[in-house]
């Protein structure tokens, strides 16, 4: 057995035991052996169950929010007020999305062919999931797949499988067919790897880190598996000299700070025009020394852990590198001492005096650090904001109506708030450009993701001796 530890308090949450390749093999089988029964579901059907799920899960809300605060460190009213509920609106909200497929009217596009276009269930998606929002995440990978008629196979991170578990759990009482949701546990190069690598899985799709997405990518590419990709982010913030200085450093607070900064969409990189730079440096870093950390549990809790001991190393030596190049901290960058020591937790840090080409700019960190820099013209502004390998999301503040329309054109990602920075809504998708990614999760786009497309193509003649076929036997059937 594997246990499973709270990485802000200490403690055992839970144990799995880590499947084999050959338990990833057999689950791959029990999700074909139940794909023809579940895809030949009218979607009204698998609606059912799906609401029948969601009720289930609202039952069980508080414990769910509070496992997920266990295995994650995160604060018992972040994963009440946001993981939980949108887990529970994802499940209603594609309950009902799979019964509206759309796609272009049936109809005769040439006088002697009626077109039918069918969106089918490609066959066994083979889902692997990261740790920073452990029930979101499964629920982005298997709704849509299941909802559309796919059976999954579901690989969570090897860290935070608990939730998760209780959803395949409640899917099970809510009706849901044995086979149709399979959850396999264990370490990504061999479980995952299995997964991945498995020839009778039909899709792969993935959420996680650039590298491993694309290591990913590579093995299912051996097979010409269908792949969904979504990646790492590195969301700019670009705070033009009109904004409102202060609805951006609450703004900027929140966006980098959510999930203790373990949000691929979270703010890191804040742009502000010179103008406002100073003041915005002063403010937001007052706002982050503020901030309080502890026990994820107490509701005066602003900020809980970071997942694990090993990423809370990993932010720290990037703040510490990057002091080595000679930025300045203006708020937090030490690891706590006291009680907090024992845990994995990272002050609220705000690094300045950076430049763009610098690590701390460019890459992924992942924890509650946020880097400030100042820019002069619009048009620095925005070339700053698309100079790094990522393209997830990104906020422009400004009330200047031309200026937001010209950053939600220009930069290039695959969200962009205006005078906010994180909403996100089950009706909308999410998804990356560039290093992000590609494809989308959430929204009608994603019931596309996990269908086939089938033209049906009628013969409405009812003649032997077709006009076209004068193309093979030109001699033989007269010209029009
Ligand atoms: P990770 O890439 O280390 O792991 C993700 C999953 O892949 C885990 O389940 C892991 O066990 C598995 N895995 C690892 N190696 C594997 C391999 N060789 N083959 C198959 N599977 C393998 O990512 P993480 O650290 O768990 O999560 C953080 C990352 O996820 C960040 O980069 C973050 O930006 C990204 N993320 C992206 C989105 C998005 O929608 N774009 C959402 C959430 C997280």
């Amino acid at each position: 057995m594997h246990e499973i530890t709270d990485p802000a308090m200490g403690g055992v949450v839970g144990a799995v035991t880590y499947d084999t390749p050959a338990d990833v093999d057999a689950a791959v089988h029990k999700a074909r052996a139940a794909f023809a029964d579940w895809s030949g579901q009218p979607p009204g059907v698998r609606a059912d169950v799906l609401l029948k799920l969601a009720d289930r899960m609202a039952a069980r809300a508080a414990e769910y929010a509070m496992v997920e605060s266990g295995q994650t460190g995160k604060t018992l009213r972040l994963a009440t007020e946001f993981d939980v509920p949108g887990s529970i609106d994802n499940v209603t909200f594609f309950a009902g999305a799979a019964r509206n497929l759309a796609g272009l009217a049936s109809a005769e596009y040439d006088p002697d062919h009626t077109s039918v276009i069918r969106r089918e269930a490609i066959g066994v998606v083979g889902s692997i999931a990261p740790w920073n929002y452990p029930l979101q995440m499964a629920m982005w990978k298997a709704l849509p797949a299941i909802a559309a008629g796919n059976t999954i196979v579901l690989k969570p991170a090897e860290i935070t499988p608990l939730t998760t578990l209780m959803f395949a759990e409640d899917a099970h009482t809510a009706g849901i067919p044995a086979g149709v949701i399979n959850i396999v546990n264990g370490l990504g190069p061999v479980v995952g790897e299995a997964l991945v690598g498995h020839h009778d899985v039909d899709m792969v799709s993935f959420t996680g880190s650039t590298p491993v997405g694309h290591r990913v990518m590579s093995l299912a590419a051996k097979r010409g598996a269908r792949v969904h990709l979504e990646l790492g982010g590195k969301a700019p913030f670009v705070v033009f000299d009109d904004a409102d200085l202060d609805a951006a450093i609450q703004g900027a607070a929140a966006a980098a700070l959510i999930n203790t900064g373990q949000d691929c969409t979270a703010a890191t990189r804040v742009y502000v025009q010179r103008p406002l730079y100073e003041r915005f440096v002063d403010g937001v870093s007052d706002v982050f020394s503020s901030i309080s950390m502890g026990d994820p549990r107490d509701p005066s809790t602003d900020m809980g852990s970071l997942v694990s001991l090993a990423q809370r190393d990993r932010v720290s030596a990037f703040v510490d590198a990057a002091v080595l190049r000679g930025a300045k901290i203006t708020a937090g960058g030490v690891l706590p001492t006291g009680f907090l020591a024992e845990g994995a937790f990272y002050p609220a840090t705000i690094v300045t005096g950076v430049t763009q080409d610098d690590p701390i700019v460019q890459e992924e960190i992942f924890g509650p650090v946020l880097v400030v820099l100042p820019f002069d013209s619009d048009d620095e502004g925005i070339a700053l904001a698309n100079d790094t390998p990522y393209g997830l999301a990104a906020s422009a503040w400004t009330h200047d109506v031309y200026r937001a329309m010209r950053a939600q054109r220009e930069i290039r990602s695959g969200c962009v708030w205006i005078n906010d920075h994180i909403p996100i809504v089950s009706e909308m998708p999410h998804g990356g450009v560039k290093g992000s990614g590609f494809g989308k999760d959430m929204s009608i786009y994603s019931l596309e993701e996990y269908t086939a497309m089938k033209h049906v193509s009628w013969d409405i003649t009812g003649v032997a001796r077709k006009p076209w076929h004068r193309i093979i036997f030109a001699d033989r059937i007269p010209a029009p």
